[in-house]
């Protein structure tokens, strides 16, 4: 790491996200529907996060929340040190440009377009040039596996690779943090190991990951699973093992040798140590050992 990012890293301190009381109401008419009730939660840079918790406990209101798609009712939410929870809209959508990456269940591809045209697409609200659009977009696709796939439409991809192009749609951008919702609701079980094992990758190379799951497998790539129920969290496995090089999932799809945490930003501007031993990562046409520029 070098030195002006090591003091801008001491400067914004080791959390990624500090939410304080975060709650959100839904009004439906004359009812209040309170779907979330004080939220405290506090991720360091470079971890990896399952939130998990039966249908209609809040994981979606929190997700929405953290990807600054919509704002609470009340509570603070520090994203990256910055105070966003009284953003207003055009500011959240500059941050949400610029700092995240989310990625559904549904994949939101648009289905005209190429692969690359769709992952392309977040970089042309940033003002980056054509050339510069084309060598990130084909990075990202890169990342995930399907830069023999660039020029294919959705609708001529599997389901499987439509969700990792929108995960490369969620990198392109460089973000600190990287959200999804779900990401293997629609998708076989040897496809969500896929999946799984490139948000591993992307973990070890210092990408801050959080995941909503019900799948307790699924969940156990993660180094900390948080549970929600009725608006709350009621339970949370943070530990210190989470800077582990080795880490306890059962269901690893990837060992970590040295991997080092370089963040903010993502990819990391050196390719510092992080070392991919696959099984599974990278996917086809992945090279772990070139270096990553941002
Ligand atoms: P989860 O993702 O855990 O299934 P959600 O965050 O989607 O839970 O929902 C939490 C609660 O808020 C549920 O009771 C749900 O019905 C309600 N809810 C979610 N979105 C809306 C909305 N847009 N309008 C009204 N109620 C909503
Ligand atoms: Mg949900």
């Amino acid at each position: 790491m070098q030195h002006d990012e090591l003091s801008n890293e001491m400067r914004k301190g080791r959390f990624i996200v500090r939410v304080e009381q975060l709650s959100k109401n839904y009004y439906l008419g004359r009812t209040i529907v309170p779907a979330l009730r004080g939220v405290n939660l506090e991720v360091k840079r470079g971890e990896f996060v399952a939130l998990m918790g039966p249908s209609g406990s809040g994981k979606s209101t929190f997700m929405n929340l953290l990807g600054c798609l919509d704002r609470p009712t009340s509570g603070n939410y520090l994203l990256d040190g910055v105070q966003v929870s009284k953003m207003n809209s055009n500011q959240l959508a500059d941050i949400r440009n610029h700092k995240i990456g989310f990625v559904f269940q549904s994949f939101n591809l648009l289905s005209w377009m190429s692969a690359l045209d769709n992952v392309e697409l977040p970089l042309v609200y940033s003002g980056a040039s054509r050339a510069e659009r084309l060598w990130r977009a084909e990075r990202a696709l890169a990342m995930v596996g399907l830069k023999s796939r660039a020029r294919h439409r959705p609708t001529e991809l599997s389901g499987g690779q439509q969700q990792r192009v929108a995960i490369a749609r969620a990198l392109v951008t460089s973000p600190s943090l990287f959200l999804a919702d779900e990401p293997t609701g629609n998708l076989d079980s040897q496809t969500n190991k896929q999946i799984m094992a490139i948000l591993q990758g992307l973990n070890a190379r210092g990408l801050t990951v959080i995941l909503v799951t019900h799948d307790a497998d699924i969940a156990s790539y993660a180094h900390r699973q948080v549970k929600f129920r009725d608006g709350r969290i009621i339970s949370d496995t943070d530990t210190a093992r989470w800077t582990s090089v080795t880490p306890e999932a059962p269901n690893q799809a990837v060992s970590i040798v040295g991997a080092q945490l370089i963040a903010p930003g993502f990819p990391p501007n050196s390719s510092a140590g992080a070392q991919l031993i696959a099984p599974g990562f990278p996917p086809n046409d992945i090279d772990p050992t070139k270096q990553v520029t941002s």
